[in-house]
């Protein structure tokens, strides 16, 4: 992974000429005048840590796995938002830990945990490092240090019930392996969202995820049936019938949690057979919103398709449903691409297809569909080269009920719009339910002499913009600290204060993930 940007840097993208052109033309983006750092330049904070207290974390992992380099520290400081990367291009490295530290088992960490405790040492458990929403920039103030609790190490398929189709696995499984580990069995999660190449089951659990084929496979959360949490207080094994009517579901508190509750340390999942079959192929509406009607339909009437993405009449322009083909110019109207997985697709398509054609939709064959899915996980490559030619570019999500969904829209582009003067502004559904669906946007515009400010104050509208219209915060990147204040408008003073009794219980030092997730008091 790129410590400064997305991916896998052999596969970095180039900007086709069209998209130079209407960066220039269009939003007049220049490039930057500064170089960007280099990993050596990056500027970190000395290590906080006495040696002493490097000396006891090494004898719980042993001493290989206890790191303080300085690319270990640069390459676990905060996530893969655009504020992180724009941060890094400049060289700040100040939210670095001070040591990442790698244990082996449950028991190791549930050891950690109450040393750190007793120490007084921030905790930040570190997935695949991913997080879009600020999970991985712990507060350190009033902290002995901070570690970032690397869970690479536990990263085994520990059993498969195949009569049950549970899969249990340890939480630093990189999504993939996951893939790979599965289908020896004949088995899929289904789970693939746009940072599949790199993050892992335990972020996607703590961060309630959502993939691209979750119309078809349905949430991450759906899909965790039982779960173990590490506390500094013990351990806690939830879940253990596929339903239950004993209380309050103790998974949900932990579900969305971000490491402010505990380290999860083993994930049973519901598995699928793998597909035998995959269609995906495209549809045209005039418009967002007889589009938009349309989903609607699918997502009430069914059958749903595993992948339903509409693209407003911008985000088609454009292409962004097609990265590698982008700029070459989209045909008009709102691109649908829809794609089924699983037996005997044909019975669904055809039902699908006839919903799709009274509700006024066009369709284009296969090739858009394949084309999608071909560039699935490319677009964030994109973002680095956008980056540095001068342009910001960044996603935010929300959802909302149906009826409020329109509304929703307007909303989160007129914050844009407000504050950034001429962005341009692209918009998808992606996530449909019965009730709703999620809003996803895609946001470039020139930077200007402070993008970090220029981006804050946006970020802050639409925040504000977007629980003033009723919508959710997040659909599915989380919480982290970006969304911290807007969440505790969202849940209100006594939500936000039940939160803060639950870390009390679970963790009375505050030394999981400070500064994430709770909403102060
Ligand atoms: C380019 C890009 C595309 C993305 N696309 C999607 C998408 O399509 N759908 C989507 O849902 N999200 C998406 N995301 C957001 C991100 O990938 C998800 O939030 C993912 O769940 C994070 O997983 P991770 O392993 O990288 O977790 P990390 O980023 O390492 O951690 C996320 C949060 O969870 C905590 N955490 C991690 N592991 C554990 C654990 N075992 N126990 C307790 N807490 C833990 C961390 O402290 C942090 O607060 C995208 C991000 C990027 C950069």
């Amino acid at each position: 992974m790129l410590w400064s940007g997305w991916g896998d840097p052999a596969q970095a993208r180039e900007l086709p000429e069209q998209v130079r052109v209407l960066l220039r033309d269009l939003l007049g983006v220049r490039p930057p005048t500064a170089p960007a750092s280099t990993l050596e330049s990056v500027r970190l904070p000395p290590v906080a840590l006495t040696g002493a207290r490097l000396a006891a974390l090494a004898e719980v992992v042993g001493p290989g796995h206890v790191l303080t380099g300085h690319e270990d520290r640069v390459r676990r400081t905060r996530g893969k938002s655009t504020p992180d990367l724009l941060r890094m291009r400049a060289g700040d490295g100040s939210d670095a830990p001070d040591a990442v530290v790698l244990p082996g088992s449950h028991e190791e960490v549930v050891a950690l945990l109450r040393l750190c405790s007793d120490e007084r040492i921030a905790v930040v458990p570190f997935g695949g490092g991913t997080s879009v929403v600020g999970g991985l920039a712990a507060a350190r103030e009033g902290y002995a240090g901070v570690i970032a609790l690397d869970l690479r190490r536990l990263d085994r398929l520990r059993s498969v019930d195949a009569e049950s189709m549970v899969a249990e696995f340890e939480p630093g499984v990189r999504a993939p392996e996951a893939e790979r580990l599965l289908a020896a069995h004949g088995l899929t999660l289904g789970h693939f969202p746009q940072s599949f190449e790199y993050a892992t089951l335990g972020g996607f659990a703590a961060a309630r995820s959502s993939g691209q084929a979750s119309a078809g496979y349905g949430r991450f959360d759906d899909m965790v049936v039982g779960l173990t949490l590490a506390t500094p207080r013990g351990a806690m094994e939830l879940g253990r019938a596929p339903r239950s009517a004993a209380g309050p579901d103790l998974r949900q508190l932990v579900l969305g949690s971000e490491g402010a509750f505990g380290v999860i340390t083993s994930l049973r999942l519901r598995v699928r057979r793998a597909p035998a079959e995959r269609r995906y192929e495209g549809w045209r509406f005039a418009t967002f919103a007889e589009g938009t009607a349309a989903v609607r339909a699918l997502a009430q009437e069914g059958p749903l398709p595993a992948v339903l993405r509409l693209s407003d009449e911008t985000e088609t322009m454009i292409g962004l449903a097609r990265p590698d083909e982008i700029g070459s110019g989209g045909s008009g109207g709102c691109l649908l691409v829809s794609g089924y997985e699983g037996e005997r697709v044909g019975g669904r398509h055809a039902a699908a297809s006839a919903v799709l054609t009274r509700m006024g939709g066009e369709p284009l064959g296969a090739e858009p569909g394949q084309a999608w899915e071909h560039g699935r996980f490319s677009a964030p490559y994109l973002r680095d080269s956008l980056l540095a030619a001068g342009a910001t570019v960044e996603t935010l999500e929300t959802a909302g009920f149906w009826s409020n969904l329109p509304r929703l829209h307007d909303a989160v582009r007129l914050a844009l719009l407000g504050e950034l003067g001429s962005p341009l502004v692209m918009c998808h559904v992606s996530h449909v339910y019965e009730t709703g669906a999620s809003l996803y946007f895609t946001v470039v515009t020139a930077q200007d002499a402070d993008p970090l400010e220029q981006w804050r104050r946006a970020k802050t509208a639409v925040n504000a913009a977007i629980v003033a219209a009723g919508g959710t915060i997040s659909h599915h990147h989380g919480v982290g600290r970006d969304h911290r204040d807007a969440y505790g408008a969202e849940i209100g003073p006594l939500g936000a204060a039940v939160l803060r009794a639950v870390k009390a219980e679970l963790d009375p030092a505050g030394i999981l993930n400070p500064g994430v997730l709770v909403p102060e008091g």
